[in-house]
């Protein structure tokens, strides 16, 4: 089921998000299956559970044009960060029209959980990377507009969550 993609300035975006308990309920598996779904559908590339009107700690990152099967990420968090940072341009679902370059980290260390409430870590320097410290922001309250030093146009958008 495709659900709405809320829009800045709702105050959900901002809103302070409780962390996914195991086994997962049948709300939550099917969150998960209509962010999936959701995102595909907006053709974005990251969704997190703010996003859609749910205060949990759910991100999903879509890279399936990158040969990255879709995942989900459970109680996600950056538990490292490489030194070396770079300037992209981003933009996301939930503030249309905007863009503007962001700094991040190249590299960054992820721990969450899988569906099963398995621990994953995930080292990455790549767009899993970039993807998922935008989406991590997400569920800890932060977007972009926080972030950007300099707007762009979107016209040479290389990062977007849409
Ligand atoms: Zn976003």
């Amino acid at each position: 089921m495709i659900l709405p993609i809320l829009k800045y300035p709702h105050q959900v975006l901002r809103a302070r998000t409780e962390p996914v308990v195991f086994p997962l309920s049948p709300e939550i598996k099917k969150l998960a299956k209509d962010m999936a779904d959701t995102v595909r559908h907006a053709d974005g590339i990251g969704l997190a559970a703010p996003q859609v009107g749910k205060s949990v700690k759910l991100v999903i990152i879509n890279l399936e044009k990158s040969g990255i099967p879709l995942f989900a990420l459970y109680n996600p968090k950056v538990v490292s960060k490489g030194f070396k940072k770079t300037e992209i341009e981003e933009g996301c679902l939930s503030i249309p029209g905007v863009f503007g370059m962001v700094k991040r980290p190249n590299k960054v260390t992820i721990e969450a959980q899988n569906h099963l409430g398995e621990k994953i870590k995930i080292s990455d320097d790549g767009w899993v990377s970039r993807v998922a410290q935008h989406e991590i922001d997400h569920i800890n309250g932060v977007l972009i507009i926080d972030l950007i030093k300099k707007y762009t146009k979107g016209e040479e958008l290389i990062l977007s969550d849409r």
